[in-house]
């Protein structure tokens, strides 16, 4: 009569769960290991296919691409500072625009109507 031992399997199984895990983990890392070179120092060279060079390429290019529209960006937002008294606000249509050759009245380009600049309650 065989005999049921139901405890003994749980170690067998954990053993071979770990094994199977640090079997996965060589497995990744050794594409890692086999391209240093530990008497130089240095990598070797690297085997890609040839989808994965495009799209680290296409990554790059892209990378390149908003670093330098952050940059434009944030120049263009310096340059966009306009003197607070070239900015008009139209009293009719309420358009706001910026016109720098008048200083008392200007015509608004929307309505057409005469705008008087209103003197600041700050100053
Ligand atoms: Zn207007």
């Amino acid at each position: 009569m065989a005999t049921y031992t139901p405890c003994v399997n749980i170690p067998k199984i954990s053993t071979i769960f770990l094994g199977y895990v640090s079997e996965l983990i060589r497995r990744r890392l050794q594409p890692i290991l086999d391209i240093y070179d530990v008497k130089d120092r240095s990598f070797k060279m690297i085997n890609i296919d040839f989808s994965l060079a495009i799209s680290l390429y296409i990554l790059i290019f892209l990378i390149i691409i908003l670093i330098a529209w952050l940059v434009n960006k944030k120049q263009k937002d310096k340059d966009l500072n306009v003197d607070d008294r070239f900015i008009w606000h139209c009293c009719v249509c309420t358009y706001t625009y910026i016109n720098t050759k008048e200083d008392m009245i200007s015509v608004c380009p929307r309505c057409g109507s005469y705008n008087k600049k209103l003197s600041k309650a700050t100053t």
